[in-house]
């Protein structure tokens, strides 16, 4: 099998976590004799500096190009004044509207030996926290038209979603809970909200495709609430683009640190957008100290859906879970006691737990 991957960096410890996965993809595609073939460009920040553009048109031509997208963080402070024309950030949508990535596919797994970094007390999270977001990407408020009107004393935003937008990510939700624990819970405000309405009703005229997976309805103040009183009882977790946006932060917390989780965005193939959920952390970026499991997972992700190697990913996420039992710990996950293990170490160890 040969394979295209295009590998965007970005600014900030985006280089320095994606070389990581890039070392540990480089192993998987030693160990079944694949041939993985990377292609570096510019997004973000370091392309407005190199071209004007947060998305260059090179970088375009290498994603077209390629079978999936590795992507670190965009974003710091050179590029973080709101009265610039550019910004980072538009990098990254334009990425995700011009490939209609409308799944983001976030997993929030709580490893046992995290737990005493989670918030929560253990005995909340001693049953196993997987939970696995399914977020609706490319419509709803976040891309609705809005006005700022007169003169800034009124403004407004659209909740807007067709039938077909919400009919394609509640299959990705429904087949993603028919390979875990056979359960959906949809969120919305379908008591206040008609957009959120359609979005009950379409989800459920969906449900009756998958019968062998549960469906619960949930309001999302009330899910706010289940996800800090009782994570443990979630399996997929279906949300439209805002509400999915503050679920999924919320939930990262019990995680233990932004460092270590990862995210997919998917259209209607194969081809993925795959990157750490944390952003360019310009406090720690250049000291080689960021954890690189997020992005190491994400890696593993792409391993699963864009290239159809499950076996593969499973083997990266073993190792990373058996790095964390050894006790080895970057500094956002140390609680102190040991020397925090550098980005380099705590690679390294996880290609250790991966055949030779
Ligand atoms: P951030 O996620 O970059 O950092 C928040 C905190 O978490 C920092 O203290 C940071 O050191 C720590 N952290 C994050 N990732 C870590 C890792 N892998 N290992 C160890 N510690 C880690 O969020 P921020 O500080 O709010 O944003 C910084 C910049 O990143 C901003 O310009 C923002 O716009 C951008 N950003 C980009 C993305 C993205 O590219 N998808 C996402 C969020 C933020």
């Amino acid at each position: 099998m040969s394979v295209r991957i295009a590998v965007l960096p970005g600014d900030g410890i985006g280089p320095e976590v994606v070389a990581a996965a890039q070392r540990v993809l480089q192993r998987i595609a030693d160990i079944g004799g694949y041939t993985f073939v990377f292609e570096e460009a510019l997004l973000g920040g370091c392309a407005i500096d190199a071209t004007g553009s947060p998305l260059p048109d090179r970088t375009l031509g290498v994603c077209e190009d390629s079978d999936a997208i590795l992507l670190g963080a965009v974003g710091g402070p050179r590029w973080s004044d709101p009265s610039l024309p550019v910004r980072p950030e538009q990098g990254l949508l334009g990425l995700r509207q011009h490939f209609t990535l409308f799944a983001n596919l976030r997993p929030v797994k709580v490893f046992p030996a995290l737990i005493p970094h989670a918030p929560l007390r253990p005995e909340l999270l001693a049953d196993g926290v997987d939970i696995l977001f399914v977020r609706e990407l490319t419509g709803g408020i976040y891309f609705g038209e809005r006005r700022e009107q007169g003169s800034g004393d009124s403004a407004y935003d659209t909740l807007y979603y067709t039938v077909a937008e919400v009919e394609r990510v509640a299959h990705v939700a429904f087949k993603a809970a028919q390979q875990r624990r056979r359960k959906v819970t949809s969120v919305d405000k379908a008591n206040v909200l008609a957009a959120m309405r359609l979005w009950r009703r379409t989800v459920h005229n969906v449900a009756r495709d998958y019968p062998d997976v549960e469906l619960e309805d949930v309001l999302v103040d009330a899910c706010t609430m289940h996800l800090m009183r009782r994570p443990a009882s979630f399996d997929v977790i279906l949300a439209d683009n805002m509400f999915g946006d503050i679920l999924s932060d919320e939930s990262a917390t019990l995680a233990g640190s932004l460092g270590m989780l990862p995210s997919a965005s998917l259209g209607e193939g194969t081809f993925g957008l795959y990157e750490p959920i944390h952003g360019s952390a310009p406090d720690i970026a250049g000291k080689g100290i960021a954890n690189p499991i997020g992005t190491i997972l994400s890696a593993a992700m792409l391993l699963r859906y864009s290239l159809g190697l499950a076996e593969e990913a499973s083997l990266i996420e073993q190792a990373v879970e058996t790095v964390l039992e050894s006790g080895l710990r970057t500094a956002d996950i140390n609680l102190g006691g040991q020397k925090a293990a550098s980005t380099a170490e705590m690679t390294d160890a996880i290609l250790a737990q991966l055949p030779a």
